[in-house]
């Protein structure tokens, strides 16, 4: 584990640090790198309703062009299905050799649409967090723990340096793995197919129409398969599997060792691995890009879908009373 005393943030002065992009990433790196004293220039869009957001926060803000043409250390931190069409328009002729280019995800370096030669660093700071937690945590003096790579060290300094950006938003407080692109590419794929995004949403689903179809009242299937689900990730989090196991009944435990292997069985395990060869065979990436150049249909199609579905239309009802709820969605 790499933590602060490992990684000199000295490293970065006279450097000019590049944001490109200020969504949920970029905002979070931006300002926590103001905030240890590093030189930081946000690139973004004409028009986009980010310049406002971050000028007032004392950020320059450029052109994405203008932006990667002054950073010494680029920073890609757009949609990932955006990165390699904003790459051949606005950013490769902006970086020169001995830059570094740095990503939050391996996607598009990993799966080649993104080739930046021979002639410049490229390395990864991923926060194994979503952003407003990366700026929250700093602010309050703690930090999220990230994972660093380095894919080509043109420079001798590559790894150096992305340690020095890992410990100037704050992930060196909590802790830093040092990885390469291919494993955080595809353990962070597979983790949100299969457990924490794809996985969690079926399983949750299936729980709530297994309950509903059998006649029970559809607002306690969502409470009991939903709502709750946060108070026992909470226990997981806290004190790991068997501190949840210790803190509910021995009842629940006992249905919990008895029950849990005939939900998720060999079938599922078996389609776990296979999502997994999908990754790693780059199928996956291909079809994503494939999707993304037929404009999003299917995909935007099951996103309606599953925002009408039934647990949906009955959780946006019962969350509109728990008003330290924010209702957003
Ligand atoms: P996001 O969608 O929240 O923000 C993307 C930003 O890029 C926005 O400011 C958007 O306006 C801008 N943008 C979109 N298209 C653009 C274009 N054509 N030209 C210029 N700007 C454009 O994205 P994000 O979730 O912050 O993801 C950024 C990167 O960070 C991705 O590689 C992602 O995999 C990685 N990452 C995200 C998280 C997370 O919690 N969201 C966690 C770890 C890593
Ligand atoms: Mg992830």
């Amino acid at each position: 584990m790499i933590y602060d005393h490992d990684a000199d943030l000295s490293l970065l002065d006279g450097k000019t640090v590049a944001i490109l992009g200020y969504g949920s990433q970029g905002h979070a790196h931006a300002l926590n790198l103001k905030d240890s004293g590093v030189d930081v220039v946000v690139g973004l869009r004409e028009g986009s309703t980010s310049v406002e957001c971050a000028r007032s926060e004392g950020l320059a803000v450029e052109s994405v062009a203008e932006a990667a043409s002054l950073g010494d250390v680029v920073m890609v931190l757009l949609p990932d299905e955006k990165q390699a069409e904003v790459w051949g328009a606005e950013i490769r002729d902006g970086i020169a050799p001995g830059n570094l280019l740095m990503f939050a995800h391996g996607f598009s370096i990993h799966y080649d649409l993104v080739d930046p030669g021979p002639e410049v660093d490229i390395g990864l700071v991923a926060p194994k967090g979503p952003g407003h937690l990366v700026r929250r945590q700093f602010v309050e003096g703690n930090g999220v723990p990230g994972l660093a790579a380095v894919h080509q060290d043109a420079t001798g300094h590559a790894r150096e340096l992305v340690l020095a950006y890992a410990r100037g938003i704050g992930c060196t407080r909590a802790g830093v793995i040092e990885t390469s692109f291919r494993e955080e590419t595809e353990t962070d794929l597979f983790g949100e197919q299969a457990v924490l995004c794809g996985g969690v949403t079926e399983l949750v689903r299936a729980g709530y129409e297994t309950l509903v179809e059998a006649g029970y009242d559809p607002r306690l299937a969502y409470f009991e398969c939903l709502h709750e689900l946060k108070l026992i990730v909470d226990l997981i989090y806290e004190k790991g599997i068997t501190g949840m196991r210790y803190s509910v009944s021995n009842t629940a435990e006992y249905g919990d060792v008895t029950r849990g292997d005939r939900v998720i069985s060999e079938p599922t395990r078996q389609a776990m691995r296979d999502i997994l060869a999908d990754i790693q065979s780059g199928d996956f990436a291909r079809e994503w890009v494939a999707e993304n150049q037929a404009g999003q249909e299917n995909f935007q199609r099951l996103r309606e879908v599953g925002k009408n579905h039934q647990v949906e239309r009955e959780g946006r009802e019962l969350r509109s009373m728990m008003d330290w709820i924010d209702t957003e969605f």
